[in-house]
């Protein structure tokens, strides 16, 4: 508490958010390292992905925290006109209330995991984080009959306690190389599809969101312009799993 009063009366917001926030870990422990707990190491390692290199021009786009009713279909409707499939990491919690959004609508897609809570699990001891994991891998194989094999931690964080669960269930982890930017494009949904063609490299990961406040609809709006801007470059869209098939 003592450093929290220092830092609030002599620091700005910012750099008190930063010293004391959600991305900083917590002060009375729970970071865990990768291997503290040699009984869940399965593996030794895992593959952390956040582009393919590739002569191919393939790109994937990655859709996250959803389901949730007032976007999601909106964004399946979308990619089912351009015939394009994506990868949608869904939060668990989401799922068991919303599963019917999405059933039967994935059969083109890859489904990967996002937690249960959208908790920062680098935050959360490794029980904590397996919890987290756990919970949504059963979701997902009841709801969907999928069997999910990669993740992608919350806010892009990736603590020792979450490598070491990815590694225990034998999931690989998926971050990104591009991103919408919907505060930097507000309105001008135009100019998120042209940043993403001019930007997209062969073996590129787009992160996106099919949840999440008005702002989320740039994503949505760009999409159609982005995905013909592309496909016009020759580049074809494929799941995270084709991705890291391209050579
Ligand atoms: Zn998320």
């Amino acid at each position: 508490m003592a450093a929290g009063g220092a830092a609030t009366a002599f620091a700005g917001t910012d750099q008190v958010k930063h010293w004391l926030g959600w991305d900083r870990p917590p002060l009375g422990g729970g970071y865990a390292s990768a291997a503290d707990n040699l009984g869940a190491v399965a593996h030794g390692g895992v593959k952390i992905h956040y582009f393919q290199p590739t002569a191919e021009k393939v790109v994937a786009l990655t859709f996250d925290d959803g389901p949730l009713p007032d976007y999601t279909p909106r964004f399946l409707d979308a990619l089912d006109t351009a015939q394009v499939p994506a990868t949608f990491f869904l939060v668990g919690s989401h799922l068991e209330e919303h599963a019917d959004l999405v059933r039967g609508r994935l059969d083109r897609h890859e489904v990967g995991n996002h937690s249960w809570s959208h908790d920062d699990l680098a935050t959360l001891d490794l029980d904590g984080a397996r919890r987290e994991l756990e919970r949504t891998h059963e979701a997902i194989k009841r709801h969907l009959g999928r069997e999910v094999t990669v993740m992608r931690p919350p806010y892009g964080h990736l603590g020792g306690s979450t490598v070491l669960a990815a590694d225990t269930m034998g999931y690989d982890i998926a971050l990104w190389s591009h991103q919408m930017h919907e505060r930097n494009f507000a309105d001008d949904p135009a100019g998120q599809a042209r940043n993403l063609i001019e930007t997209v490299r062969p073996g590129s990961i787009v992160l996106a969101h099919d949840a999440g406040d008005k702002r989320r609809l740039i994503a949505l709006n760009s999409l159609p312009a982005m995905i013909a801007g592309l496909k016009t470059r020759g580049y074809e869209f494929v799941t995270l799993s084709e991705l890291w098939r391209s050579k």
